[in-house]
């Protein structure tokens, strides 16, 4: 009988599409493509068919801020399942409109801060910027009070 191969699973409730497990995946075997306004993240279903590694490594896994990537053995031979993907919506920056970030990343860090620090009403309007913008935006305002500070 075939040795039962592992299979590598995300959690689509849990996945945030951060794409933290694909750039920690030594074999590039999860993959991410952009097109528009939405992100795909591809993940190898039969993991360990076509990479040794992958009987050994977690390193997708043990990268997944959100524990949503497990493994499973299953009864019998698996499916031949190439990839599984899955597939999010991605929110565009308030300054330059380049879409960036999943709805899911931008909830948690605004979970994340509102955990950590009352912030005035707009406090948090840096998180829907993008990491260019959001420089351009903070270099401005440094700027700002520093012209303040030497016209007082
Ligand atoms: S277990 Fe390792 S080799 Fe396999 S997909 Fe995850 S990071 Fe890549
Ligand atoms: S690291 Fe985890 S949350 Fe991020 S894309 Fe991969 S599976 Fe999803």
């Amino acid at each position: 009988m075939k040795e039962s191969t592992r299979m590598l699973v995300p959690e689509e409730e849990k996945c945030i599409g951060c794409r933290a497990c694909t750039s920690a995946c030594p074999e590039k075997l999860i993959t991410f493509s952009e097109e528009g306004n939405m992100r795909s993240i591809s993940f190898p279903a039969n993991c360990g068919t076509g990479c040794e590694l992958c009987e050994l490594c977690e390193l997708c896994a043990l990268a997944c801020p959100e524990n949503a990537i497990s493994f499973i053995f299953p009864e019998g031979e698996s499916e031949n399942v190439e990839k599984q993907t899955l597939d999010f919506e991605l929110v565009s920056c308030q300054k330059c409109g380049t879409p960036f970030a999943t709805i899911r990343e931008l909830e948690k860090v605004r979970t994340a801060i509102s955990e950590k620090v009352p912030l005035p009403p707009k406090g948090d309007f840096w998180v829907e910027l993008c990491p260019g913008c959001r420089q351009e935006v903070f270099r401005e305002r440094q700027a700002e009070a520093l012209i303040r500070e030497r016209t007082v």
